[in-house]
């Protein structure tokens, strides 16, 4: 992203990004992972050496320890969507925090400018 320097350009990008940060959608902040497990069914083959079936759990940070939740199959699709989401979203404010410190040296550099003109 290229930063202008004039004030109001800087406004004029901030709040086209500011637009974009409300959502309808739930916003999960975890990665999704694959690992591999035996079912519950003691008659079939991954109970005896087997393939293990591929399942898929989210895995996120919460009080300084991993958090785990598994992720049935059919909310896969939903679950990508409300993952996709935060992506968009950390990385919007991302530039919303880059335009905005922008914005705060803009401001200080013209208020220096008129002080020194008094
Ligand atoms: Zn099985």
């Amino acid at each position: 992203m290229r930063i202008p320097d004039h004030p109001t350009l800087i406004l004029r990008m901030l709040q086209h990004r500011l637009k974009k940060l409300s959502t309808a959608s739930p916003i999960l902040a975890a990665s999704l992972a694959t690992y591999r497990r035996p079912c519950g069914q003691p008659s079939c083959r991954c109970h005896r050496g087997g393939p293990l079936h591929a399942a898929q759990h989210v895995t996120f940070a919460e009080g300084g320890k991993t958090r785990t939740v598994y992720v049935p199959k059919s909310l896969l699709p939903e679950v990508r969507t409300w993952l996709a989401e935060h992506h968009r979203l950390k990385a919007l404010l991302h530039e919303i925090h880059q335009l905005t410190v922008a914005l705060l040296r803009a401001r200080a550099r013209f208020l220096k400018l008129k002080a020194g003109r008094r």
